[in-house]
């Protein structure tokens, strides 16, 4: 399982990625970020989710540690940024 520590740094940067324009507040923050809790966590859209993602859109192209070690490579990067 991926370890999130829930910085949510990731959902205050989601002007990096176009794929999720559509939850952009006009800051680069996600709208359904309310202090540091998704308001919508069960209800998620599915590119916020790990493991899913990992199912339906990367399994065929890497292993699921490959693919965990890259969400870890790009959390830290956004931590230091
Ligand atoms: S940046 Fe990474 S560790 Fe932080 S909340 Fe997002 S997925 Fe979790
Ligand atoms: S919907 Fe929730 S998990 Fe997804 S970017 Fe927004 S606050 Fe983060």
């Amino acid at each position: 399982m991926f370890e999130c520590n829930k910085c949510r740094e990731c959902c205050r940067h989601i002007n990096l990625s176009d794929i999720y324009k559509e939850l952009d507040d006009g800051t680069g923050k996600c709208k359904y970020l309310i202090g540091d809790l998704c308001s919508i966590y069960e209800e998620r859209p599915i590119y916020c989710r790990v493991d899913e993602c990992y199912e339906l859109f990367f399994k065929e192209h890497m292993s699921l540690n490959e693919y965990y070690e890259l969400n870890k490579f790009y959390c830290n990067k956004l931590r230091r940024e």
